[in-house]
């Protein structure tokens, strides 16, 4: 069995999804007793956050890669990153360690070509609904991505920061996303990405009119299934 290096801590909420996903995985693939082999680094959330809202992704990138290595140095066979939005700086840990990362957007634009899905919505923090880096690789797939108006992107990113990050699950912040996903899902999309891995302790299947695409869940899913190839 391979050990997964986990990057987590951003926030450390979604982390324990992750945890309890890659072991669950092992456990349903193997049984038994059977658990996976994980080394966690977990960061301190208010640096990073502090790196993102200056936008100093430069800071937040050498928190992150050294991180990495020393995962790396650890005996981590790859490395999972438990957050979309870190992934903005994931070229530049790539180049400093020499395992390899499991992209989170990739393994869900592989979900979405597995569905078949042409046009799909993406919930996230304002950095992955509103730059590049995360939409490209959806893109690059033949896949058409639609973000919320500008009131509501505010309002999507308000409540992770200010709620989910932070462990507060309310009912009137999930009626908000299913107004947005009803208003998106009017403007076409087929599906909707959870392209932030708190999103998935709000917003369940049942909450959504189209079919979700739980980012945190693939990930990790595909995460566990690469240690046991
Ligand atoms: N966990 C979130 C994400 O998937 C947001 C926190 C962060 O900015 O890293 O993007």
């Amino acid at each position: 069995m391979k050990t997964i290096g986990l990057i987590g801590g951003m926030s450390w909420e979604s982390t324990v999804s992750y945890y309890q996903i890659i072991n669950e995985t092992i456990k349903e693939k193997l049984g038994g007793l059977h658990s996976a082999k994980i080394i966690l680094y977990s960061v301190d959330f208010a640096e990073i956050e502090e790196c993102q809202s200056k936008e100093d992704w430069d800071k937040s990138a050498i928190i992150l890669a050294d991180a990495a290595i020393r995962l790396e140095q650890a005996g981590a066979d790859y490395i999972v990153i438990c957050t979309n939005t870190m992934h903005k700086v994931a070229p530049y840990i790539q180049k400093e360690i020499k395992i390899p990362i499991i992209h989170i957007a990739e393994t869900t634009a592989e979900a979405l070509k597995k569905n078949n899905v042409k046009k799909v919505a993406l919930l996230g923090t304002k950095y992955t609904m509103t730059q590049n880096f995360y939409k490209e690789k959806i893109q690059q797939n033949g896949i058409e991505v639609i973000i919320p108006n500008e009131k509501d992107i505010e309002i999507v990113n308000y409540i992770i920061y200010n709620e989910l990050c932070l462990g507060i699950i309310s009912d009137k912040s999930r009626r908000e996303y299913m107004r947005i996903i009803d208003s998106l899902k009017a403007d076409g999309a087929e599906g909707v990405i959870l392209g932030c891995t708190e999103i998935g302790l709000l917003i369940s299947q049942e909450d959504s009119s189209i079919p979700i695409y739980d980012t945190t869940q693939t990930h990790a899913y595909v995460a566990a299934l690469k240690s046991i190839e």
